[in-house]
């Protein structure tokens, strides 16, 4: 029920598990994070139930990266277990997502039909085997977010990281909340401004249909047609 994402220059796993913290208060039943470790490969860490049972797996197994994404969940698709936890991964790409893809059903049997092989009961990873198979085809990181997001149907804030692509982290939003925080050679995508607050001195709101590619630099914002918006960049009261 809580998304949190990084690109910038410090280790990306404490900045998200505090991040997911202050997301805590909206509910959930199961956590994780996912980073691009050093060799550029995507490593993640789930865990069922509070978020100290997510501290404990990252306190046997620390997860190093300086790009990453986390989330809260509370289950609609498949139950609260560790294997329905996000982050949801293929060897490519990684992606946390708050809300329900109505039309996963009919997008899962195309993915399976081409040869996807799904780990879960979540409609969730429907959204990474469909990036995951338009970069197959070739596709740039961008171009298949784009072309993945404008299949979706239903509610979605979203955000995914690439393999290879340190400093790249693309988000979207449609029906459910998502922000993106702006701070020095750092830069956040979260679901309410107490995710964000302490972390970055300005916040923009996407709208429903905009999505966003973030580096440590800034943001790119876009609506659903493509085209390249600008959103009121709100300045942060309370920095920690
Ligand atoms: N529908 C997704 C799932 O069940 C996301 C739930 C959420 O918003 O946390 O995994």
């Amino acid at each position: 029920c809580g998304i949190c994402g990084v690109v910038g220059h410090k280790p990306a796993t404490p900045i998200i598990f505090e991040a997911l913290r202050r997301l805590e208060y909206r509910g959930y039943d199961s956590a994780g994070i996912a980073v691009l470790n050093d060799s550029g490969d995507l490593e993640r860490r789930r865990a069922a139930g509070k978020l100290d049972n997510l501290g404990a797996v990252l306190g046997e197994a620390p997860l190093t990266g300086i790009t990453g994404i986390g989330h809260t969940r509370w289950a609609t698709h498949g139950a609260p277990t560790t294997n329905n936890a996000h982050p949801h991964t293929t060897d490519r790409v990684a992606v946390v997502h708050n809300g329900i893809i109505e039309n996963f059903a009919e997008l899962k049997a195309e993915l399976i039909e081409v040869g996807h092989r799904f780990a879960s009961d979540t409609d969730t990873e429907t959204i990474v085997h469909l990036v995951d198979h338009y970069l197959q085809q070739g596709l740039l990181p961008k171009e298949a977010a784009f072309k993945t997001i404008s299949r979706l149907e239903g509610a979605y804030a979203l955000a995914l990281i690439f393999k290879d692509h340190d400093g790249l982290l693309i988000g979207a939003k449609h029906g459910a909340p998502l922000g993106v925080g702006y701070g020095e050679g750092e830069t956040f995508l979260g679901s309410d401004s107490l995710a964000l607050a302490p972390l970055a001195s300005r916040i923009s709101y996407l709208e429903d249909g905009d999505w966003c590619v973030l580096t440590p630099e800034g943001a790119t914002l876009y609506n659903a047609q493509g085209e390249e918006i600008t959103r009121t960049v709100h300045n942060v009261a309370f920095m920690a």
